[in-house]
């Protein structure tokens, strides 16, 4: 099939949400993808932040097709292997103690809102369902994560949303406090917002958080759906902090390329849940358990984590550089392999073009933000290419027609 059959029959069958890009991936291996004219392209977008170990790891692909051979599905009726590792590795690594595995990130944050509620309600009885969230965050698209989401483009035309969700600014622990009631029973934050632009929590704001989780009682739930499992250059983003949360999400990387969420708990709040209080079909899926357990393994074995934070410390360093000496970069933003580029006056999306006919995938998230979610495989050579790629769009070069071979 070629990209313009692919886009007509996209308009005739298809809801038109989404705006895609004009490139029809065939396949993908390590840091690239290939359209279906053989066309090689650099992912810096990865899937949305799904793809860290690149495409086609040897290691999940084993892993999946044995799985899948062996057994594909059960339902959570039953255990299965897989699953009962993945919980195992997971809160160890994370110091969590309890979790429940989703199928996406939305399903993993529906699954926090449900379980603090249910946790505040059985601790300190009605009346204390509201959750207090920030200002340009974003947790999903269901009804709940989209009410809980806090940026306005997201959610207008879908009202009447959720209540109980209130917005504070972020990292304005002024806000958090002023929006404070006793009818708060949690706290929700990423501590790197993705979507809204790549804006990572401060030091003293994730601190004040933790003081008021013991102070009033209320729960901290962290989002790292996006920031979490390495991206940042650590495990998890909450360990730049030093600040644990009493619940925490996952998705996105974690099934190594197969659709997986998790929410997890440590303390009183994971006894909230239980028999019947919550559930799905598919979450806990042996084929995505079994990927993300061999992700977990190239990411320990390759030293995957370390790698992301040395190499995003070094493409930050010379991103900062470049915004000194180029007057169309207003500003930069990230941390580890999250990384925003705030363009001047060029818009995100000429940017995003002009990349995607140089060979390198870039993400458009803002008219004038283009994101970077690089493998964690990624070279220092390729982002260098990014670099002098972006510095030849600011200064108004035009594309080359075409990606590379
Ligand atoms: N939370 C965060 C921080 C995200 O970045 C996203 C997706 O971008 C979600 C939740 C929703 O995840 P999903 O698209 O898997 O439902």
């Amino acid at each position: 099939m070629k990209l313009k059959e692919a886009q007509a029959l996209e308009k005739k069958h298809f809801f038109a949400n989404y705006a895609r890009v004009p490139l029809l991936v065939e396949r993908g291996r390590g840091n690239y993808l290939y359209d279906e004219n053989g066309r090689k392209y650099l992912d810096l977008v990865t899937g949305l932040a799904v793809n860290s170990i690149g495409h086609a790891h040897p290691k999940v692909v084993k892993a999946v097709r044995e799985q899948c051979g062996r057994l594909a599905h059960v339902s959570n009726f039953y255990y299965t292997e897989p699953m009962i590792r993945l919980a195992g590795r997971l809160t160890r690594l994370s110091g969590m103690e309890k979790v429940f595995f989703a199928n996406s990130g939305a399903e993993a944050n529906e699954a926090a809102i449900k379980l603090a509620r249910k946790h505040s309600r059985e601790k300190y009885g009605a009346g204390r369902h509201e959750i207090i969230c920030f200002e340009r965050s974003f947790h999903g698209r269901t009804i709940a994560t989209l009410s809980a989401t806090g940026t306005r483009t997201y959610r207008k035309g879908f009202s009447p949303l959720a209540a109980g969700f209130r917005h504070a600014a972020f990292n304005d622990l002024a806000s958090v406090e002023k929006n404070l009631t006793k009818k708060t029973c949690a706290i929700m934050v990423e501590p790197v917002q993705g979507e809204g632009g790549v804006y990572a929590a401060e030091s003293e704001f994730m601190k004040g958080l933790d003081a008021l989780r013991l102070e009033r009682g209320v729960l901290l739930v962290f989002d790292e759906v996006q920031c979490g499992l390495g991206r940042t250059g650590r495990w998890f983003a909450f360990e730049h902090y030093g600040v644990a949360p009493d619940v925490l999400t996952l998705a996105k990387s974690l099934g190594g390329g197969l659709p997986l969420g998790a929410m997890l708990a440590r303390g009183g709040a994971g006894g909230a849940f239980t028999p019947g209080a919550h559930a799905s079909t598919f979450g806990a899926n042996p084929v995505a358990c079994a990927a993300a357990n061999a992700f977990l393994d190239v990411l320990k074995e390759e030293r995957l984590v370390e790698r992301a934070r040395r190499t995003g410390a070094g493409v930050m360093k010379k991103l900062e550089t470049l915004g000194a000496r180029t007057p169309g970069i207003a500003e930069v933003r990230g941390l580890g392999l999250m990384i925003a580029v705030e363009l001047k006056k060029r818009s995100a999306k000429d940017a995003a073009a002009f990349f995607l006919e140089n060979g390198v995938l870039v993400n458009a998230i803002r008219e004038n933000i283009i994101r970077i979610l690089p493998p964690f495989t990624v070279e220092e050579g390729e982002l260098d290419r990014f670099l002098s790629l972006l510095e030849d769009f600011l200064k108004g070069a035009k594309g080359r027609g075409g990606g590379g071979k």
